[in-house]
């Protein structure tokens, strides 16, 4: 049987399903969670159906998180999304769950769940939410079309990334038909950005050390991320902004997080493949777009030096 009817099959048996992504979110993590959560609600209004993880308040426009204590529930279907391991979700611990479903866009040779759809070139977590749900009875609405439009619009970088594919046109152009989105308001949500934001994208700019490889970075310290009146997570929507500048293979944000003592790198690259390195460094991702936890400077420069091998490499390979 098809993958995603064997999905809707256990999504129909469960009567409580947790609907879990990764920590540290993004619009495609939050949106594809809340969106999926939704659908299910919608299809099966009597299932109990919860979206659990740390709530981000920048992100409240795709609608809330569920706030409930694990200890009433017993023998769940956990679904995750948007994230390629079970030590990367947010919010499940301690959490009794029978069966994990998962649905991803990351690399990853391993099975992790019990029914899974991996597809590592698809622009999105929410493209393939979108594509389960239109290929099952699952039901959806305007909202839920509006959150799953977003996601994609958001991981694809407006449609800019490589995993843009004629299926994605497809499917953005099913949402927009069948709920009649009138998506341009929509944008307002996910780029819109106070002033002193746009003045630290400035920062960035004045401040990317550009190596003779390709490689451009920029160490963030608390004092700057104080200065501008920014928070530790803004370099990470702000580094997809980095992309087609003509001296630049690969660039680096590292940003220090004071309250967990840890170096918080953000990566992306036009040609290298860089979530091998990443992965050397307590991390991991995409091919073009990867993330690494470092606990030490030292750390850091040897990341920093090995991703300049990796730009090297690449460009004597196109020679
Ligand atoms: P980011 O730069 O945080 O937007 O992350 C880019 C990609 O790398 C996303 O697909 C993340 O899920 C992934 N990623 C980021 N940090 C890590 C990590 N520490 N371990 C594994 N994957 C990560």
């Amino acid at each position: 049987m098809d993958i995603g009817k064997l999905i809707y099959k256990k999504i129909k048996k469960y009567d409580t399903i947790v609907v879990a992504r990764h920590v540290g979110p993004d619009p495609d993590a939050i949106a594809s969670q809340i969106a999926l959560r939704d659908a299910i609600r919608f299809t099966f209004p009597q299932k109990k159906v919860l979206a659990v993880g740390a709530s981000v308040t920048k992100f409240k426009y795709f609608g809330t998180l569920d706030k409930e204590n694990y200890e009433n529930i017993e023998n769940a279907l956990l679904i995750i999304l948007d994230v390629p391991t079970l030590d990367r979700v947010d919010g499940i611990e301690g959490l009794s769950y029978k069966e994990v479903i998962k649905l991803d866009h990351h690399p990853c040779d391993e099975k992790v769940a019990d029914l899974e759809i991996v597809e590592d070139k698809a622009s999105s977590a929410c493209q393939i939410v979108a594509e389960f749900i239109f290929k099952t009875p699952m039901k959806m609405n305007e909202a839920i079309a509006s959150n799953l439009f977003l996601g994609i619009v958001s991981d694809s970088d407006r449609f800019l990334l490589s995993y843009t594919t004629a299926k994605t046109f497809q499917i953005v152009s099913k949402l927009i038909n069948d709920y009649q989105l009138d998506f341009a308001p929509l944008y307002n949500n996910l780029y819109e950005r106070p002033i002193n934001e746009i003045r630290f994208h400035g920062y960035l700019a004045e401040h990317l050390n550009l190596t003779e490889n390709g490689l451009a970075y920029v160490k963030i310290t608390p004092e700057i991320l104080k200065e501008y009146g920014v928070d530790n997570g803004t370099p990470s929507n702000m580094i997809n902004d980095f992309n087609y500048i003509k001296e630049v293979l690969a660039w680096i944000f590292v940003t220090y997080d004071e309250s967990h003592e840890i170096f918080k790198v953000n990566i992306r690259s036009r040609g290298p493949i860089i979530n091998e390195t990443a992965e050397k460094y307590n991390g991991g991702g995409h091919k073009f777009a990867s993330g690494a936890r470092c606990k030490t400077e030292s750390e850091i420069n040897n990341l920093l030096k090995d991703l300049d091998k990796v730009c090297k490499n690449y460009k004597e390979s196109l020679e």
